[in-house]
């Protein structure tokens, strides 16, 4: 068994859509990234990595790459799922948190624990996703920031 942590955050900004898990959540605001800021993944990618020994998000997919300007972090996860089966290991689960004043994610829970479940190529009772929010205080209390934070263990 081996488990790994994975933590990432992102600005929000208008006129940028806001995808947490794979979902395309309603929000006036969006996060700002290379790619498409999906915080919520890129938690979990450098949770996967984590696990399998293996580095960080920016070894493999740097934000000075043209190639990854846009894209679906969904790939990443991809990416490191198949340095995960190379080092012959497999998810047993996930924990994952994001940290958020707005919007509200409980009615997306499910949608975004199917989502990144399907990812993962796990039951997604075997995600676990939770909400919180830091009662008003500091930059993501403000609303100017979403952070995600992982854990995912391999066996
Ligand atoms: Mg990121």
């Amino acid at each position: 068994m081996r488990v790994g942590m994975g933590f990432d955050i992102h600005r929000l900004v208008p006129d940028r859509p806001l995808v947490l898990g794979g979902v395309k959540i309603p929000s006036p605001k969006g996060l700002q990234g290379h790619s498409d800021a999906d915080v919520l993944l890129h938690a979990l990618c450098d949770a996967l990595l984590g696990a399998a020994g293996a580095g960080d998000m920016g070894t493999y997919f740097p934000d000075t790459d043209p190639k990854w300007k846009g894209v679906a972090s969904g790939r990443f996860v991809e990416k490191c799922m198949e340095l995960v089966s190379r080092a012959k290991m497999r998810v047993v689960n996930a924990d994952l948190i994001v940290v958020a004043e707005e919007p509200k994610l409980a009615p997306h829970r499910r949608a975004i624990q199917e989502s990144v479940a399907g990812t993962l190529g796990l039951d997604s009772r075997r995600v676990n996703l939770k909400g919180k929010t830091m009662e008003g205080l500091g930059p993501i209390g403000q609303g100017e920031a979403i952070a995600a934070y992982a854990v995912v263990l391999l066996e």
